[in-house]
């Protein structure tokens, strides 16, 4: 095996390999903190990787504190709330560490711990960013512990607003961590089921990215590598939690999924995201279950780049169909449900959904246009294990 290390300055400064960890008083003290702020969730706080973290940060000299008041699919308060503590704490700076929820909470606390506005008026609109006020921003330093949200390269954090039980994105383009460690051994204890959903949330954001119509030939690039990866690493590291390689390779795979995502997403997350936000419904698996129904759907716009897909993965049969049985055998492979009935979807949830779905960001880039009336027709197909078949 190759050494999968390396330091990489796009799309931001990241230290990746096994072991890298131990970089991180050295990436906190490089963008000048001296007191920072450690965002993780409740679950993880409890482990030894952040007793270990934040002992490595005290023994380099910094006041590090947590802050994990953290929910899945977080929610305003726990921004607040860490503010709250940023600013009692008198902290400089801070370390988002976990999996997409501690990372876009601690990513939405740096940004928000300047401000004066409501989250609500930074959201992905328009030119809504501008309203931010940069200089008061914190500097982050970014540390995944799961291999799918890819949220350590990314520009928002998606954080779920009570009040209409929405997820909504708030951007900002130097939302970006500052710098990123990239350790594949923070994710060896991940359990087979949380690695699968999340490998799918990564192969969700390539393939969803890969088949945005709009002109993006970098990301295009990036994503087809990335799907590459998730197709030989994903079912490995599903399998054996141990093999520090699959783990590698599926962690740069994430990080590509949110590297190519800027080009666009499309109706697997549009019909993802209110299931998680009415039912909380995990949101990688969410969108491992619902792939292959929008795929099928889209089936009319992609035949010619599902073609060069099956080609680069060097599928048996190089078609769209192609594409299609690989998806079904490696989300069978690695357990995940075939139908959202499974995660509790139920017909009454599909009708009240349409309209959401059909009213989040990433609707703008599925490779067709989708109808609330298609929404509700989509989730029909993926409650009641309905491929559209040509
Ligand atoms: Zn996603």
């Amino acid at each position: 095996m190759a050494s999968l290390r390396g330091n990489w300055n796009y799309p931001t400064a990241v230290r990746f390999g096994p072991g890298r960890i131990a970089e991180l008083p050295d990436a906190c003290k490089s963008l000048n903190m001296k007191r920072p702020l450690l965002v993780t969730d409740a679950a993880l706080a409890k482990l030894p990787m952040i007793d270990n973290a934040v002992a490595a940060c005290k023994a380099a000299g910094l006041e590090c504190e947590v802050f994990s008041d953290v929910q899945a699919n977080p929610v305003e308060s726990n921004v607040t709330n860490g503010v709250n503590a940023y600013r009692s704490g008198s902290h400089d700076g801070v370390i988002a560490f976990g999996g997409g929820s501690a990372l876009d909470t601690g990513k939405a606390v740096a940004l928000m711990v300047g401000q004066t506005r409501p989250i609500w008026d930074f959201e992905d609109r328009e030119d809504w960013f501008t309203r931010v006020n940069v200089s008061g921003m914190a500097p982050t330093v970014a540390v995944p512990t799961t291999s799918g949200t890819g949220s350590e390269v990314g520009r928002a954090s998606v954080i779920t607003d009570v009040r209409d039980h929405t997820k909504k994105i708030i951007f900002h383009p130097k939302m970006l961590p500052s710098i990123v460690i990239a350790d594949p051994e923070l994710t060896l204890g991940l359990p087979a089921k949380v690695t699968a959903a999340v490998g799918m949330d990564a192969l969700s954001h390539n393939l969803e990215a890969y088949c945005s119509p709009s002109y993006h030939p970098l990301a295009e690039g990036i994503a087809l590598e990335g799907m590459r990866l998730v197709h030989d690493y994903l079912a490995t590291a599903v399998r054996d939690g141990s093999d520090i390689e699959a783990r590698s390779q599926m962690m740069a795979a994430s990080l590509m999924g949110a590297t190519a995502f800027q080009k666009g997403l499309g109706a697997m997350h549009s019909l993802s995201h209110p299931c998680s936000a009415n039912l909380n419904t995990h949101h990688g698996l969410t969108n491992a279950v619902v792939m292959p129904y929008v795929l099928s759907w889209n089936r009319p716009a992609l035949t010619a780049k599902m073609q060069r897909l099956a080609a680069y993965l060097n599928l048996p049969q190089q078609s769209f169909n192609g594409v299609l049985d690989w998806i079904l055998e490696l989300r069978n492979t690695i357990g995940v449900p075939d139908t959202l009935s499974e995660l509790g979807v139920t017909s009454e949830h599909a009708q009240a959904f349409a309209q959401q779905a059909f009213d989040d960001p990433s609707t703008g880039g599925n490779p067709i246009p989708v109808t609330v009336a298609d929404f509700a027709q989509l989730y029909r197909n993926c409650i009641e294990g309905k491929l559209n078949t040509v």
